[in-house]
């Protein structure tokens, strides 16, 4: 395997780094490297900036505003904008429903979806997990009868995430609830969210931040044409989906952001201003972070380098499994070497104390979704047991 890039993806790296760091507005990356929220706004502005570029969707097919990358540009691509601090496209539109649309749609929802989806015209949602389906997602519940040239669904969803922005949720729904096998009688149905018995109600979470929500269905009438693909084929489409969640899990490159920012906070953060990096302790504790984030880099370098065939590598599930351990092992070491005054989650730009130590506690507690959601750590586990080491 070759550590080093070739002079032509050396080039290509200079080429994204160039655009990541002097097209994407400062002020948002500014908003990313400080670890506030980033408004719905500044999420759009970031998406058509680089989709004008053709830089928003490059795992399309080239038709459709993708890039005829190799895998390995696809990774320097994450990378870079990671390290530039530049937000990744709206993942329920870019790696989620757009390639479904793309692979499995009809021509005519194609024409209708992957522009406005690619551009960010349409905020998708992801309504997949319900009360009791959500690493048993075969056991959903919320049901679409065919009424007519429409589909009534009733149901509900939940952990939607930033549903009070979506104009647009990707469901799966029960069509079929005597199919022999549960994954049998499901359908993969897109629903404009503004469709009278469609409600939003928000979740609040311990950061005091509002992300996700619960999804209500009632009696919501569906044009038969959001159908995507075949009746009862949507758990293929899911699985599709899910695969391609799963590639690019492992944040390394915002992780190496987050762990370089808390080693220059530590260089100050010790009594009278001196450096915490003298202390043993955490020297050795940011060095080993240092070691595991560059086997993990390493890793999904790898991952890449077998992943040519497109398919999501096993491995992938290994780099979601330690890239969010990691994530959370340095959202940990913020919290100590900020001390007393992560106490201070919640005090405003006012406060005297330093913005990072305000939002280390809640960013520490935010980031505890990570090894949750995109299929929860043990179930990652269940898979490298089977799927890597055969057991
Ligand atoms: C912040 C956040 C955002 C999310 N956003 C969305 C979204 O936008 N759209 C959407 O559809 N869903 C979303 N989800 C849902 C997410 O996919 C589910 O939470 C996840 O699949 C786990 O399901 P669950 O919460 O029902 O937990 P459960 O499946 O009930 O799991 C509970 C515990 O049991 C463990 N467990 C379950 N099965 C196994 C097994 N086979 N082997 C070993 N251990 C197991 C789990 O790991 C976990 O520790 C989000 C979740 C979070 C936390």
């Amino acid at each position: 395997m070759r550590l080093e890039l070739s002079p032509e993806d050396a080039a290509f790296r200079e080429e994204m780094r160039t655009f990541f760091t002097t097209r994407v507005p400062q002020e948002i990356r500014d908003t990313v490297a400080a670890g506030r929220e980033l408004t719905k706004d500044q999420i759009v502005e970031s998406q058509r900036t680089l989709n004008a570029a053709g830089l928003a969707v490059p795992g399309w097919p080239v038709e459709w505003g993708g890039q005829d990358w190799t895998p390995l540009q696809r990774h320097i691509w994450h990378e870079e904008m990671q390290r530039a601090c530049v937000p990744l496209p709206l993942a329920f539109n870019a790696s989620m429903v757009g390639p479904v649309i793309a692979t499995f749609g009809s021509q005519e929802q194609k024409e209708r979806f992957l522009p406005a989806t690619a551009n960010l015209d349409i905020w998708w949602s992801q309504g997949f997990s319900e009360p009791d389906a959500g690493s048993d997602l075969a056991s959903l519940r919320t049901t679409a009868v065919r009424d007519g040239d429409e589909w009534v669904v009733n149901g509900q969803k939940t952990w939607t995430t930033l549903g009070q922005y979506g104009d647009w949720i990707f469901n799966l729904v029960r069509t079929d609830p005597d199919a022999p096998k549960r994954q049998q009688g499901i359908s993969f149905l897109l629903i404009d969210m503004s469709t009278p018995g469609v409600t939003v109600r928000p979740i609040e979470l311990i950061d005091g931040g509002h992300e996700v929500n619960e999804v209500f269905f009632e009696d919501v009438r569906v044009p038969a044409e959001n159908l995507v693909g075949e009746e009862n084929k949507g758990w293929d489409y899911a699985k599709f989906l899910l695969g391609n969640e799963r590639v690019g899990v492992a944040p390394v490159g915002a992780t190496k952001r987050m762990l370089a920012a808390a080693k220059a906070h530590a260089a100050t953060a010790g009594p009278g201003g001196t450096s915490l990096l003298e202390d043993p302790l955490v020297a050795a504790q940011v060095a080993e972070l240092e070691n595991e984030l560059l086997a993990l880099e390493l890793t999904a370098l790898r991952v890449v380098a077998h992943s040519t065939d497109g398919k999501p590598h096993p491995a992938s599930s290994v780099l979601k499994l330690k890239g969010t351990e990691l994530q959370q092992a340095v959202s940990e070491l913020v919290v100590d070497l900020a001390g007393p005054a992560s106490l201070a989650s919640g005090a405003g730009a006012g406060s005297d104390l330093p913005e990072w130590t305000r939002l280390a506690t809640p960013t520490y507690l935010n980031l505890r979704k990570a090894s949750i959601y995109g299929g929860s750590n043990e179930v990652q586990r269940q898979i490298i047991a089977g799927t890597i080491l055969g057991l």
